[in-house]
């Protein structure tokens, strides 16, 4: 345990250059989804600075069942609207696959995990799995989700485009314009 030592002392730093407290509710409204890559620092790939966003990370950034618990916490008890994806290149989730991860786990610990790892093979359907998911949840107040590809390589996003999404606004009462609310 010597990475704490190491983090507390940092920490003396931080405080002492700390700008002081922000409100809790995200000051740009917007909730980020993204791969808990050690490579992706995400305040500064997306030009975030404290108290602007929601930032919610898990292997892949995929959407499961808690991280649709946290957009909607985000967006009923805390404001936000927008929702951004974050998955990236080289994603450690592309070097296995569901089966050959559980039976690795359970060779190594006698026990299959009952969740899959939700590995996939081509990043940008994943993308566009991911913003399926969000667009279906029943929870939420807004569906207005985008997602981007950040290479590992060069620093820069992406945008995947959904060829779901003009269709699916469509449905919801015409194509929403950037930064339009639609739960106002
Ligand atoms: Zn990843």
């Amino acid at each position: 345990m010597a990475e704490i030592d190491r983090m507390l002392e940092a920490n003396e730093q931080w405080a002492e250059q700390f700008p002081g407290s922000k409100p809790v509710r995200p000051a740009r409204k917007v909730a980020v989804v993204a791969c808990m890559d050690s490579r992706i620092p995400l305040f500064g790939v997306l030009g975030l600075d404290i108290g602007d966003a929601h930032v919610i990370r898990n292997a892949g950034g995929v959407i499961t069942e808690d991280v649709i618990r946290s957009l909607t916490l985000s967006q009923h008890a805390l404001g936000t609207r927008e929702i951004v994806l974050v998955h990236h290149t080289e994603c450690g989730l592309q070097t296995t696959d569901d089966v050959s991860f559980a039976d690795a786990v359970e060779r190594a610990t006698g026990r299959r995990p009952p969740w899959a790892a939700r590995t996939f093979t081509d990043v940008d359907d994943d993308v566009r799995e991911s913003m399926r998911l969000v667009r279906e949840s029943p929870y939420l107040l807004s569906h207005e989700v985008r997602g981007t590809v950040y290479d590992v390589t060069t620093g820069r996003l992406r945008e995947i485009k959904d060829p779901a999404a003009p269709h699916h606004s469509q449905a919801r009462g015409g194509p929403l314009q950037q930064g339009q609310d639609p739960a106002r």
